[in-house]
């Protein structure tokens, strides 16, 4: 894929993220590694709005956080989260890191849990890590060294206290994820809101992580989507 595409999906992931509320006003960070330029990623630059993110806006950053390309600086936050887990983890080409309401709700949870209690849960739990350490903002490269370690080879990273990251190898499959997560922490949040007794699902119906996510769902079909109602609604977002 050409980093044309790659920054047209990004913005795409961008402005669906802004419609829900996920971005915590200027924070947060989606990034992407270009294919054909080792250790380089496109992130959103510093001060730029999820809602007004466009394909063009987006910078090339390099490991070191330096930007390659393009106008502005990556977010301290971002680069020692990004840049870390990038270069741990040279196959998660994708990042999104948000503060979605439900997640973050959740995140807050002591030493919370999902259930089996969704179908969605029978997709998802395998591929979560539980970050329960209470270490405050990421301030600072050992921290994002710490979450890529943490990650291992899943793709959801539940952060205590603070949010989601979704690794993912390739936008639509990690947007999917993500949007897959957050409606699965409303699910369970409003479930648990009941204060009813959960449904306990056989562990025998759990989906290991090793499975792709595609054998069940269609994340390309559901980029496409996508890009069809933001091309009709907010055309801006892919110049
Ligand atoms: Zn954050």
């Amino acid at each position: 894929m050409d980093e044309q595409q790659l920054r047209r999906d990004l913005a795409a992931v961008f402005r669906v993220c802004a419609r829900r509320d996920w971005n915590e006003n200027l924070g947060n960070h989606l990034s992407v590694s270009l294919p054909n330029e080792d250790g380089h990623f496109l992130v959103n630059p510093r001060g730029k709005h999820f809602r007004q993110v466009r394909a063009s806006d987006l910078i090339v950053c390099d490991l070191d956080g330096n930007t390659v390309r393009g106008e502005g600086k990556i977010r301290p936050v971002a680069f020692h989260i990004h840049a870390r887990i990038h270069k741990a983890h040279p196959n998660a080409a994708v990042l999104l890191h948000v503060h979605s309401p439900y997640a973050t709700a959740l995140s807050g949870i002591d030493m919370f849990r999902f259930g089996r209690v969704f179908n969605a849960n029978l997709l998802l739990n395998d591929r979560i890590v539980y970050d329960d350490a209470k270490n405050g903002s990421v301030s600072g490269v050992e921290e994002g060294d710490r979450l890529a370690s943490l990650l291992g080879n899943k793709s959801i990273l539940f952060m205590a206290s603070h949010g989601v990251l979704v690794a993912g190898g390739d936008i639509a499959t990690a947007f999917y994820e993500l949007c897959m997560f957050e409606r699965l922490c409303m699910n369970t949040l409003q479930a648990m809101s009941t204060g009813a007794k959960l449904r306990d699902l056989p562990e025998s119906l759990l989906i290991p992580s090793h499975v792709p996510i595609q054998k069940y769902v269609d994340p390309e079909m559901h980029m496409t989507a996508w890009h069809d109602m933001l091309s009709r609604e907010e055309p801006d977002y892919c110049h």
